[in-house]
C-alpha cells in the first residue's frame, strides 16, 4: 500500500444526492432507473470511501483490501494502481465546485489513513490515468486540501499531495460557480 487516489463521481452524471453511487459500488444499480445506468450497471467497480456533499462518509471496502477504483493506471512506473492504492470518491463532477465540508472530511480521512498505512503519495485519478479519466476535475482545489491538512497539524501529509492544482489566487473562485473559463487551471 503506498498511494491514495482521489476521485469524483455523481450518478446520474452531474446530479447529486441520489442512491446511484452507492448502488454502483454495491453492484445493485438498476439499469431501468436511468438511460445512463444501462451502460454501466454491469461494471464491477468499487471504492474504499465515498464522501457525500452533505458530509456523510461511507466506507465500502476495508482499506486493507483491494477495491476496483483506478482501472488501467500507473504511478511512478508501477502499473495497476488498484494493487497498491486506496480510492476515495467525492460526490462531485468536473463542472461544479465541491463543498467545504468535503475538503474537511477528506483531510480528516487522509490523516487517519496516513497514520494507519505507509502512504507515499496522494494524487488524482486523472494523474494516474491521464487521457482516460478527468476526475476529480478542474474544480477540485488541491491547495485548499493542503491547507486543511496543515490546519489539522499534518504538514507532512499535505506534502504527499502530488498535483499542484490551481494557483492560490484562483482557489477562491473554485468554490463559486461559474468561474471564468480563462481562469480554469490545467
Ligand atoms: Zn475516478
Amino acid at each position: 500500500m503506498g498511494l491514495i487516489v482521489i476521485h469524483a463521481i455523481s450518478l446520474p452524471p452531474n446530479r447529486f444526492g441520489g442512491p446511484g453511487v452507492t448502488q454502483l459500488f454495491t453492484n445493485t444499480l438498476d439499469p431501468q432507473e436511468h438511460p445512463y445506468y444501462a451502460g454501466i450497471h454491469q461494471l464491477r467497480v468499487s471504492a474504499h470511501f465515498f464522501i457525500r456533499r452533505t458530509g456523510e462518509v461511507i466506507q465500502f471496502v476495508d482499506p486493507q483490501m483491494r477495491a476496483w477504483h483506478a482501472g488501467a493506471s500507473s504511478w511512478r512506473g508501477r502499473e495497476r494502481c488498484n494493487d497498491f492504492s486506496i480510492g476515495i470518491e467525492l460526490e462531485g463532477c468536473d463542472t461544479l465546485p465541491f463543498e467545504a465540508v468535503q475538503y474537511e472530511l477528506l483531510a480528516d480521512l487522509l490523516a487517519d489513513l496516513c497514520e494507519r498505512f505507509p502512504i507515499e503519495g496522494i494524487t488524482g485519478h486523472s494523474d494516474v490515468a491521464p487521457g482516460r479519466k478527468t476526475d476529480p476535475g478542474p474544480y477540485f482545489a488541491w491547495g485548499r486540501l493542503r491547507r486543511c491538512l496543515e490546519a489539522l497539524g499534518c504538514p507532512q501529509i499535505a506534502a504527499l499531495i502530488e498535483p499542484k492544482g490551481a494557483p492560490e489566487e484562483l482557489e477562491a473562485s473554485l468554490m463559486t460557480w461559474p468561474f471564468p473559463v480563462s481562469g480554469r487551471p490545467d
